[in-house]
């Protein structure tokens, strides 16, 4: 195993589940450290617990600035700096439009938008000269599905970001890029979607079968691209997205 995140320290919101711990996992075996943050205290401890002493992890509502404000002036304290930033805390739910209620709209914004946008306003100090951030956003982001009206819109808006990001930021070596996953299987279908629980199964089925590939991705095909675009390989990449998502958005 390449040690490419050797005396490197990246944060990870929503780094206690999914694509953001196998994220972690994969920075931590490259001899790196790793900050997640989540908000559910007992995933948090057992993500720790399975990373090891080169983790750290600290509960943060991404949707709540002053939790936002404490965690960036901890890993000030603790850290002085850090050297990436996957922003990936995010939550999803669908439903066709006339069925979208306000309180799921603003919940959706308030994390994927809102709350990934000041984690990035706010740890640009922390960021080392030349550092790389990814955001995570999704095929939603840049497809017409009829249940991710708000879900689709949040993530267009995450992809945005990367490129103004980076035009305010290039100067200061800092390299902003989205990776947009397609269908993988994590927690999240289980938890947010608003699907009833025996839905869960087929959907899986089904969007397996809507990829190129017929399969659904794993967290640790997209932790293999976003380690890419956090570390020096991807030196010449800024503002881009990189689709991982068999296919689903491309043929
Ligand atoms: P997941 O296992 O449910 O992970 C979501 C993570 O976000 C959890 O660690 C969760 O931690 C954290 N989170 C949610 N709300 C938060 C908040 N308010 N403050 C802080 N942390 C919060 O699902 P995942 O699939 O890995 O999702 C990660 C990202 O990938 C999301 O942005 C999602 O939109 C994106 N994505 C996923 C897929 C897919 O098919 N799985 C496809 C495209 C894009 P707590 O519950 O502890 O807060």
């Amino acid at each position: 195993m390449s040690q490419r995140f050797n005396g490197r320290t990246v944060l990870i919101t929503g780094g206690n589940s999914g694509i953001g711990f196998a994220t972690a996992k994969q920075i931590v075996q490259e001899g790196g450290k790793v900050i997640i943050t989540g908000r559910d205290e007992k995933t948090l401890k057992a993500a720790k617990d399975e990373l090891g002493a080169n983790a750290e992890a600290i509960r943060a509502d991404v949707g709540n600035l002053a939790e936002i404000d404490k965690l960036v002036g901890e890993i000030k304290q603790k850290y002085g700096q850090i050297h990436g930033l996957f922003a990936n805390a995010g939550v999803a739910k669908f439903a066709p439009i006339d069925k979208v209620t306000e309180q799921d709209f603003d919940h959706l914004f308030d994390v994927n938008v809102k709350g990934l946008f000041f984690t990035l306003q706010k740890s640009i100090p922390l960021l080392a000269d030349n550092s790389a951030v990814v955001l995570n956003a999704s095929v939603a982001g840049s497809r017409g599905g009829a249940e991710t009206s708000v879900y689709g819109a949040t993530k267009a808006a995450v992809r945005s970001f990367a490129r103004t990001f980076s035009s305010s930021y290039v100067k200061q070596g800092l390299r902003f890029n989205v990776v947009s996953p397609g269908p993988i299987e994590t927690p999240i279908w289980g938890r947010d979607s608003g699907w009833p629980a025996a839905a869960v199964e087929a959907t899986k089925q089904k969007m397996a079968e809507s990829t190129p590939m017929k399969r659904n991705g794993t967290p640790e095909e997209v932790a293999a691209a976003v380690t890419f675009l956090l570390s020096p390989e991807s030196s010449y990449i800024l503002g881009a997205e990189l689709f991982v998502d068999g296919g689903k958005n491309q043929i």
